[in-house]
């Protein structure tokens, strides 16, 4: 297998962006890939709970119709909710005020809660006929902003409206993978929507990497994969050395509605995701040093 970059990544898509941030405003995370089943969800919620566990103050915005993560962080019935993200986006739509901490869910293990359920499939629909359509959910989380360290974003199985929304609020994703079943054309296509959103919407957006995810170690596969990414995109693109092992204890977390802190704090995911919290925040702290070396 060989993987190609397309001519659209040599326009400093994996560069630091010159923008100046806004300190004040929380860091936007995007969990993206439109594939399936390759671990946004899982690693949206326990990362975001362990960055709580180390004092951040976070809030997990759904942006699946799916509202897997609004059920991983244990709203099993969705669907019931009052208020939802569909529903902040809508008033931003009708130039509706949000009011403070408006449809925001606390979860016991220290993370908030923006929930998604079905009715944001339609909103993806009414989106594309809306003015503002690509930084919808951008307005929305500028109301939250200021009350977090860091805002989540789990993104759903596609390159639709809501995904094009996220890319569009966020200041850096990251890319789970799923090793065994890496798609090099879905990889493609993801980076190809990333560097139009860079270019047109948002300049300051940053891949932080792809985290290889239910790694099996009884195969050697994962490190030809990462070894394989790495010669392909070179030092563009990181591949995070976190890698997140399968486990069954991993995939019984979201019926439970816990994280895999609370569910099994000795295994070897739990390990996994806080050796990946400690890459991400080491990789903020790198980024802020280099801004403020960029204002001196
Ligand atoms: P996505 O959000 O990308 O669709 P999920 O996080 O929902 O992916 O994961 C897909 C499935 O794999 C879920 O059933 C989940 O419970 C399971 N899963 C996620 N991470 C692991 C892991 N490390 N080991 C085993 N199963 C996992
Ligand atoms: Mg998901």
């Amino acid at each position: 297998m060989r993987l190609r970059t397309s001519s659209e990544q040599s326009g400093g898509v994996f560069s630091y962006s010159n923008d100046r941030m806004d300190k004040m405003n929380a860091s936007i995370i995007g969990l993206v890939n439109q594939k399936g089943g390759t671990g946004k969800t899982t690693t949206c919620v326990n990362l975001g709970i362990d960055l709580a566990r180390e004092g951040k103050k976070v809030l997990i915005a759904d942006c699946d119709p799916q509202g897997s993560a609004t059920i991983s962080l244990g709203h099993s019935q969705p669907d019931a909710l009052p208020v939802t993200l569909s529903d902040l986006m809508g008033k931003v739509l009708n130039d509706e005020p949000i009011s403070p901490g408006e449809g925001i869910l606390h979860h016991e293990e220290g993370v908030d809660i923006l929930p998604a359920n079905i009715t944001l499939a339609g909103m993806e629909v009414s989106l594309v006929n809306a003015m503002s359509r690509e930084t919808t959910l951008k307005q929305v989380l500028a109301n939250f902003s200021k009350g977090y360290d860091h805002i989540l974003l789990d993104c759903g199985p596609s390159l639709g409206m809501l995904t094009i929304n996220a890319l569009s609020a966020a200041d850096r994703i990251i890319i789970p993978v799923q090793a065994q079943y890496l798609s090099a054309k879905g990889v493609e296509q993801l980076l190809a929507t990333v560097a139009r959103v860079k270019r047109n919407i948002n300049h300051k957006l940053h891949i932080d990497g792809v985290l290889l995810t239910m790694v099996d170690s009884r195969t050697n596969n994962s490190r030809e994969i990462a070894s394989l990414l790495r010669s392909t995109y070179g030092s563009r693109i990181k591949v995070f050395d976190t890698e997140i092992p399968r486990s069954v204890r991993a995939a019984e977390i979201s019926a439970e509605g816990k994280s895999i802190f609370a569910h099994d704090p000795a295994g070897k995911v739990a390990q996994a995701y806080h050796a990946l919290t400690k890459e991400v925040l080491q990789l903020e702290r790198q980024r802020q040093k280099h801004q403020s070396d960029l204002i001196r």
